[in-house]
């Protein structure tokens, strides 16, 4: 019986995208490029953007997106804390945390080196004749030496009032060390977190459950306003991007699974399906943490002391998708704009976009902040960025589901590695099917 309601969740999420890509779609047709098309019914007239546009689809799909972002702190404040402090050895620690970051950097570096390669292959932007037409204001970017000033929280609760996660991750991990260290004490705190655990995780249950109606209305928004109107000069762009996007999502990260965890990827893939679904949906690695924590540790078998760490972690400083748009982007700019980079060009592309990646959140559009950082440094125009806003969108939405996928990754390989890993479960299809 329960089995059927999680087989279920996966199709009706599916389900739900169609169809919320479907009345976007409509709404779009209806709308016919205005403004506000007004609707008589009787005595009654309304305008159905603001109705359904900004009415029903933009309420329901913030609520989804405030209730997957309100369950983060809490849930990677008290399952680091539990994963950390259940430890036997602090060293144990350092090892998850070292490797984890090798291979995201390792991953990001292969990400965008493939990128770069495909997008001089290809030359999407030779022959393209645009000018940028809107501004891209990137704000303010921290250097590197403040990213990691800024990883120690001053303040523990401003930290989680502001949802920074690399200080959560610090603090939540001191915490569990001293707890560890703490003896009888910290034996006994431990026992309470490990039950608002088991609390935090029923309350990401519940939401998953209802999530198909999010997905529908932030997809039914998503696809009115599409604007797809700049799509000609940068459907190769666009293609560039999309299939090397796929090619890392499933190759790349394929062979890692295969070659270096000795994972069946099928397995793996089949079983992310639901995670890159809200990945897909909501543009945010941060407001999937909790579904990806709940697939890698229920689905996939990787023990929550490895997942609470890897996840939230890679959620904020592995971004190989974003990566990709990034060395795409770059070798287009420069295209468009008749301007040779050298390979010490590229090289220092490969260096900044991977160091970019490190601090920033993973949240929608935050690739193009990335972006103008990685074209300051090789000398690119900065508005160069407002030729591919037009379909960035899209793009945010598929390079934010590669993104997950490699934090998940990662738990596996990591977790594999370290015997924090449940082979039985992994093979089981129907694991976490509860
Ligand atoms: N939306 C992406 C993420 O949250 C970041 C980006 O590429 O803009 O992972």
């Amino acid at each position: 019986m329960t089995t059927n309601i999680k087989f279920n969740l996966t199709a009706r999420i599916l389900l739900a995208m169609a169809l919320g890509i479907l009345v976007g779609a409509l709404f779009k047709f209806m709308l016919d490029g205005q403004a506000e098309k007004i609707v008589d019914v009787g005595a009654f007239s309304f305008g159905i953007k603001a109705l359904f546009v900004d009415g029903f689809f933009h309420v329901g799909g913030q609520i989804f997106l405030a209730s997957l972002k309100m369950l983060v702190v809490p849930l990677v404040l008290v399952s680091l804390i539990c994963g950390t402090s259940a430890l036997k050895d602090i060293r144990t620690l350092g090892r998850i945390g070292s490797k984890s970051m090798l291979l995201y950097i390792l991953t990001t570096a292969i990400a965008i080196s493939i990128a770069i390669f495909f997008a001089a292959l290809v030359k999407p932007g030779e022959g393209v004749d645009m000018v940028a037409t809107s501004n891209f204001n990137p704000g303010e970017t921290p250097g590197l030496a403040q990213v990691f000033i800024n990883m120690f929280p001053a303040n523990p609760v401003d930290a989680m009032a502001k949802g920074e996660m690399l200080q959560i991750i610090v603090f939540a991990v001191l915490f569990g060390i001293a707890m560890s260290l703490a003896g009888e004490a910290g034996e006994r705190l431990r026992l309470i977190f490990e039950d608002f655990n088991s609390a935090i995780m029923k309350l990401v249950e519940i939401v998953m459950q209802l999530s198909p109606y999010g997905v529908f209305f932030l997809m039914a928004k998503q696809f009115t306003i599409l604007d797809l109107s700049d799509m000609g000069k940068l459907l190769n762009y666009f293609l560039v991007v999309l299939f090397v996007l796929l090619f890392h999502g499933f190759v790349v990260y394929g062979a890692f699974l295969a070659l270096v965890a000795r994972l069946n990827p099928v397995m793996f893939f089949r079983k992310m399906k639901e995670t890159a679904l809200f990945a897909f949906s909501t543009s945010s690695s941060n407001a999937t943490i909790a579904s990806n924590m709940a697939t890698t540790t229920q689905k996939l078998g990787v023990d929550n002391k490895v997942a609470s760490f890897t996840i939230p972690l890679g959620a904020t400083i592995n971004m190989d998708g974003t990566a990709i748009m990034q060395g795409v982007a770059t070798v287009f700019i420069a295209q468009v704009y008749n301007i040779d980079l050298t390979l010490a060009d590229y090289v220092l592309v490969v260096l900044t976009a991977t160091l970019a990646s490190i601090g920033t959140a993973g949240v929608p559009g935050v690739g193009l902040v990335m972006l103008a950082m990685v074209l300051q440094q090789v000398g690119l125009p900065v508005e160069g960025i407002a030729l591919i806003l037009g379909v960035d969108r899209l793009l945010d939405m598929t390079r934010t589901a590669v993104n997950i996928t490699g934090d998940a990754m990662v738990s596996c390989a990591v977790g594999k590695s370290e015997k924090c890993f449940n082979a039985d479960t992994f093979n089981d299809p129907n694991a976490g099917r509860h």
